[in-house]
């Protein structure tokens, strides 16, 4: 293509770009599975990923920003345009407020905030991935989520870098403006964020996310190659008549219900399609059990979205992204 060849040489001008061609990306991505970028680009400097993007922008070649890859799904075939990743990394302790980089791992940023004893962000011990995606994806556990203590956000819109508070993200459950906006084809790019902390004790707060990382090491083993939940949570409220009364009330937590309750229910556990599985102990949790391709997800998402429709009369909606792909499996 001949866009993407030009755009190629002008990213490869960019001082303190790295760029690459034929990048294979399930080397970028926790489930390990996925094809080539066509062109990758990755900075830890923030003027030279303004220039990547505009860049990007003006070739006219699909483009996408990725993050640390552990929510992702990447076709087979790969994606044929450009991948752009931010590295920016820096992280601020001010008073009661934290200021991070997009690029900082989210994990940096729990880590810095127990110490310097500002409460708020423990339950999101162990939740991979960087400060930028959680963000886009109002990443979240245990009662408590990225939304909770952002007081500011500086973006890229494309065009310009912008300030949005809180309220200008609008977060829901794993939903944002971040990520509305590029689904609607106009992405906004996360630089960096303020978060703002009421004090707490700093040897409580450790103790409570050490409580809890033994809890996800325990579902979520280090080794294990997978992107987490793969289906958001159900709304209680938005629940069909024949759902709702086949949930049994201590399933209904914080106006939610488990998405790997439907699952189970519908005889996930175990499921497998080539290298591709449904955990044993975790109906929501898909992983690559080793030579998984995205071709073995999608087939097999597709069968549990298949039957969780037909038992239940309910969409599932991914969490996880898609890259590379006409349209994500029905
Ligand atoms: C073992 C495991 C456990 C997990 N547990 C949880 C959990 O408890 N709670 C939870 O919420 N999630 C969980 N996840 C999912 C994942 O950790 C989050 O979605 C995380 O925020 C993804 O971060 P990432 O850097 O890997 O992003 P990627 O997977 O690389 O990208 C995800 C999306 O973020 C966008 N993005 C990346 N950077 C930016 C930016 N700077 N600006 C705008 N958009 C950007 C990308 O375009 C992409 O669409 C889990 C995943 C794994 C593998």
């Amino acid at each position: 293509m001949e866009g993407l060849e030009e755009a190629h040489r002008r990213l490869a001008r960019i001082p303190l770009l790295q760029v690459t061609l034929n990048e294979p990306l399930w080397r970028h991505t926790r489930f390990g599975l996925g094809g080539p970028a066509a062109v990758f680009a990755s900075t830890g400097d923030e003027q030279a990923f303004l220039e990547a993007v505009r860049t990007a922008r003006a070739a006219g070649v699909p483009w996408v920003l990725i993050g640390m890859g552990t929510n992702l799904i990447v076709a087979d075939e790969g994606f044929a345009g450009i991948v752009l990743r931010y590295d920016g990394g820096r992280i601020e302790i001010r008073g009661e407020r934290a200021a991070a980089q997009a690029g900082a791992p989210l994990q940096s940023l729990v880590d810095a905030t127990i110490e310097a004893g500002l409460q708020g962000y423990e339950p999101m011990t162990g939740i991979p991935g960087n400060v930028g995606a959680a963000i886009y994806g109002n990443a979240g556990a245990y009662g408590a989520s990225i939304a909770d203590r952002l007081v500011r956000v500086r973006y890229f819109d494309g065009e310009q870098v912008r300030e949005t508070d809180g309220a200008g993200c609008g977060f829901r459950y794993r939903e944002s403006e971040f990520k509305r906006r590029r689904l609607a084809g106009e992405p906004w790019l996360v630089l960096e964020a303020e978060f703002a902390f009421p004090r707490g004790n700093a040897e409580e707060m450790r103790k409570k996310a050490e409580e809890i990382l033994a809890i996800r090491n325990r579902k979520y083993p280090p080794e294990m190659k997978c992107a987490g939940s793969i289906f958001k949570n159900l709304l209680w409220d938005r629940l069909p008549e024949r759902a709702r009364q086949a949930v049994p009330p201590e399933m209904v937590r914080g106006g939610k219900v488990p998405a790997a309750w439907f699952l189970e229910q519908a005889g996930a556990k175990g499921m497998a399609r080539g290298g591709v599985r449904v955990s044993a102990d975790h109906a929501n949790t898909l992983y690559n059990a080793g030579g998984g391709t995205a071709a073995d997800f999608c087939a097999l998402a597709s069968e549990l979205k298949r039957r969780v429709r037909e038992r239940f009369g309910i969409e599932l909606e991914e969490e996880v992204q898609y890259i590379g792909f006409r349209e994500a499996p029905k």
